[in-house]
């Protein structure tokens, strides 16, 4: 038996033993991480430490809604780790937010950071609250409350937060606006994600679709496949997806296939991005009834004759049984979690190569770091700056998580999280534990 199937046998006998629902991002995330501290043979106390949040809070947050009544939210912050530095990771607004699962999505965030290197640890934290249902007032005055809640976590030393699910960069504004008149002095590094003429930076809006295609173009660059041959299907038509779109077509591919929640659109002769963002745009942010395609459905899409497949809409798109009729060569998870655990040997043993998305969407973390350095030397970058940086980093953490897959023989997300693990237990380590 191979060394690979022995890492995957580990993995399935401990999937089994955990009886892990792949659905669930926690159990997802740890069951990888299970398989990469074996192979680091890391011992029992350091797996323990590694897994387990430094710190969580859980907060109420009581707003006065427009119509006097009083209503408490629970707000959630979760610092996973802070070894390599200051937690860092989004806040989102949404009514199943639950404290497990930003548990996971904060222990995301210290392993991506460590994948490309940022000197930030990991953090997550959230608002059990349907933000659809609110006015701005009452998301102002929600924003602020929990901000004011977790005024000693939050700071551009101890916590950075930044922009997810249902937040935006006027959030961000409003955070920045609280903790500044706590503190008494305007601190614009305390979030990221911020409007530009309030310190963000340059470029942060495309970033997450500018590392994806930077990696899809590192991938296929091994793979020997040219950009002006290959042929790509791209689920997700938002941020990272028409970001990711519009740039690879730029550099000569032929985006055959889009998708919105609307539905699938396939054009074999290659789709018009700029022309289908701008109809996008101008149709409340969807693609339906878009005329120069034809339309098919999500899973048509995902099993598409294609070269590469850019999964970036939600998680569990890529389940065991569309893993099985995928036909693309290079996998490049835009999203967060759109292959389940159990997919993954599947995909493994097709010979297709997954860019994983702790390495392949993290262009959006880089940026945010670029912004807070911006913040902190109070220098302004431009954009042709933070793109070739951006850019460089990106192309750097690629080499480096493929070099650590080669070098054990594994697939490129087990390499991943191997690197991101050694990196925070290797800083561990020197740090020693303080009793
Ligand atoms: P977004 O809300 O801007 O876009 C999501 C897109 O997915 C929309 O076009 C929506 O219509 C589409 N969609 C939703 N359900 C779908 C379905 N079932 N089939 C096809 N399309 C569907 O979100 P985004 O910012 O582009 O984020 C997308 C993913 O990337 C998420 O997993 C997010 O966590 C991840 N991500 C985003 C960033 C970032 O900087 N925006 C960074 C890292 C990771």
């Amino acid at each position: 038996m191979s060394f690979e199937k022995n890492v995957y046998a580990v993995s399935l006998q401990h999937e089994i033993a955990m009886k892990v629902e792949s659905e669930n991002p926690f159990e997802a995330m740890m069951a990888r991480f299970k398989v990469a501290s074996d192979i680091l043979e890391l011992d029992s106390g350091m797996f323990e430490f590694l897994s387990t949040p430094a710190r969580v809070h859980i907060t109420a947050v009581p707003v006065v809604m427009d119509s006097g009544e009083l209503k408490v939210f629970e707000g959630i912050r979760v610092i996973h780790s802070d070894t390599m530095g200051p937690g860092k990771g989004g806040i989102r607004f949404a009514p199943d937010v639950h404290v497990d699962e930003v548990k996971a999505l904060a222990a995301w965030m210290t392993w991506k950071c460590a994948v490309v290197s940022v000197p930030f640890g990991g953090a997550k934290g959230g608002v059990r609250c349907d933000p659809s249902k609110m006015s701005p007032g009452e998301l102002e005055r929600l924003t602020r409350r929990y901000t004011a809640n977790l005024i000693d976590v939050f700071g551009p030393d101890r916590d950075i937060p930044a922009p997810d699910m249902n937040t935006n960069e006027q959030i961000m504004a409003w955070i920045v606006d609280t903790y500044s008149m706590h503190m008494r002095r305007t601190e614009t590094a305390v979030v990221t994600g911020k409007p530009i003429v309030l310190g963000g930076s340059q470029g942060r809006v495309e970033a997450t679709g500018r590392g994806v295609m930077t990696c899809t173009l590192a991938g296929m660059e091994k793979l020997g496949l040219r950009p002006n041959q290959a042929t790509v299907a791209i689920q997700g038509f938002g941020n990272v997806g028409s970001v990711t779109a519009k740039l690879l077509q730029m550099q000569g591919c032929k985006i055959v296939a889009v998708s919105d929640v609307s539905g699938g659109y396939y054009n074999e002769n290659g789709l018009d991005i700029e022309a289908m963002i701008a109809y996008s745009k101008n149709n409340r942010n969807s693609l339906a009834g878009y005329p120069e395609a034809t339309s098919i459905d999500n899973e048509t899409l995902l099993t598409l004759d294609v070269d590469i497949l850019v999964p970036a809409a939600k998680e569990n798109q890529i389940t065991v049984p569309v893993a099985e009729k995928v036909k693309a060569k290079i996998i490049v998870e835009g999203a967060n979690g759109p292959t389940v655990a159990h997919a993954d040997k599947i995909l493994h043993d097709k010979g297709i190569m997954v860019i994983p998305d702790i390495l392949a969407n993290a262009g959006g973390v880089t940026v945010s770091y670029f912004e807070w350095v911006q913040d902190r030397q109070g220098y302004f970058w431009s954009k042709e700056r933070v793109n070739r940086r951006l850019d460089r980093k990106m192309e750097e953490a690629f080499h480096d998580v493929y070099q650590t897959a080669s070098k054990y023989d594994i697939s490129l997300r087990i390499g991943a999280y191997v690197m991101a693990i050694d990196k925070v237990a290797r800083a561990l380590r020197l740090r020693g534990i303080y009793a």
